[in-house]
């Protein structure tokens, strides 16, 4: 019989896994693949934004956006950092906040397991778990190498993002089985598919700034680049977190300028300037996309006012209605998951179902783009690992 059986060796599992441990808990982490932290491997680029130091609750979407607030405030970015610091991995910080490894996301795997070994955690690795049942005292953990029991188990697999990468849905599948409810998952952190896809200017990337039709936030402005299939690029993969699907997004390609007076200076200045001249201001390539067909080739001075206006608008204010996302073969998270008013934001523990906790990407909980979704994953494993073990 074990105090604690983790499901899913990634970031929320290993956490929590390590916490229950140091507080003398016989733990055992069970998952499918061969080897732990997968996602994690993967991150940043192989160097894992493993936090961002401004996180806090203002920073996930969810249907209720203050359930983060708790576990973010008891286990913090800085907290995560210390830890780093102690296992002598050297970091830096790349913007607005986001803390990158100097060298690789394998440290921080490593890091998380030699918090286990130290914790005495134990791990069942390339272990298909079927079913997780419970009598009401003891939960029974079905696997295709035996039933194992435990007094509380951490559901941690994470979300849908990656099937490649052997994401599944088992949190959820559970989670509801279980009776707990399920906010309707997607793909999120995704580029966008245009059915209007211009290919000619796939590699086209430029500062934006990003909106949906009707909707003051969220708002973004970050980088956006064109793809063969669409837009992607940090502005878009913030704004398709809340995406719905029909939406349009509204992108302004010179954020922070006045496009008509740019215009009516630059023909006052040079009074033989075309329309040309945003080249200037943008890359050329998407210059010569939005002036085509919408001006003739006399020079901006002796354009109609209205003319300027119309382009002056089109570059302030361009309108694109995605046909889709790129799904969960592309997205970096999944939005959506178990259902928060089902959880207790103290511990994750479900709240009808004493003995059962839910971390990470499965928890409705989505973090923005630059180290919020690890800092999560580590605040609510820590949460639920220290309850699981104290029970
Ligand atoms: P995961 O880390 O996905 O772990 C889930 C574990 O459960 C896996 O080990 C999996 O094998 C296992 N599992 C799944 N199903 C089963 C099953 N049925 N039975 C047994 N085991 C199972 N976030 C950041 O904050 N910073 C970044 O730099 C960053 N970069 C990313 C880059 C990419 C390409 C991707 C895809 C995501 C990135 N993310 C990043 C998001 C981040 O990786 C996740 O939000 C985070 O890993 C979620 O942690 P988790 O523990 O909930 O799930």
């Amino acid at each position: 019989m074990w105090d604690v059986i983790v499901i899913g060796a990634g970031a929320a599992g290993m956490m929590a896994a390590a916490h229950a441990g140091q507080k003398g808990a016989r733990v055992l982490v069970l998952d499918h693949a061969e080897q732990p932290g997968r996602k994690i491997l993967i991150s940043g680029g192989g160097r894992c934004n493993f936090t961002n130091i401004k996180a806090d609750w203002r920073y996930y979407r969810s249907e209720n956006p203050h359930f983060c607030r708790s576990a973010l405030a008891r286990y913090r970015p800085q907290d995560f950092l210390a830890l780093v610091e102690a296992h002598k991995i050297s970091w830096h910080e790349k913007e607005d906040g986001q803390l990158f490894c100097d060298e690789s996301a394998r440290q921080i795997v490593t890091m998380l397991e030699a918090e286990c070994r130290a914790a005495h955690v134990r791990f069942q690795l390339g272990c298909v778990v079927r079913d997780v049942a419970h009598d009401g005292h003891v939960f029974a953990v079905e696997t295709v190498q035996g039933v194992l029991q435990a007094r509380a188990v951490i559901l941690a697999t994470g979300g849908l993002a990656l099937p490649k990468l052997g994401a599944t849905d088992f949190s959820l599948r559970i989670a509801q089985r279980f009776g707990l409810r399920v906010v309707a998952p997607a793909p999120a952190l995704v580029p966008f598919c245009l059915a209007e896809a211009q290919p000619e200017l796939a590699g086209v990337s430029l500062p934006v700034t990003v909106s949906l039709m009707g909707r003051k936030k969220p708002c973004f402005t970050g980088g956006m680049v064109f793809t063969h299939r669409g837009v992607s690029g940090p502005a878009i993969l913030q704004i398709s977190s809340w995406w719905e699907r029909g939406e349009a997004v509204r992108l302004n390609l010179l954020p922070g300028r006045d496009v008509y007076e740019m215009m009516r200076t630059i023909s006052q200045k040079r009074p033989k300037a075309h329309a040309a001249a945003l080249v200037e201001a943008l890359p050329a390539r998407l210059a010569r996309y939005l002036i085509h067909g919408r001006m003739d080739g006399r020079p901006l001075a002796e354009q109609p006012a209205k003319s300027v206006r119309v382009l002056a608008n089109y570059v302030a204010d361009w309108t694109i209605r995605p046909s889709s996302t790129e799904g969960y073969a592309k997205a970096e998270v999944m939005r959506g998951g178990v259902d928060t008013r089902d959880l207790s934001s103290q511990t994750m523990e479900a709240r009808s179902v004493p003995g059962l906790y839910i971390v990470g990407e499965a928890v409705d909980v989505t973090g923005w783009l630059g180290g919020y979704n690890f800092q999560w994953a580590w605040a609510s494993g820590a949460a639920a690992g220290q309850a699981a073990a104290e029970r």
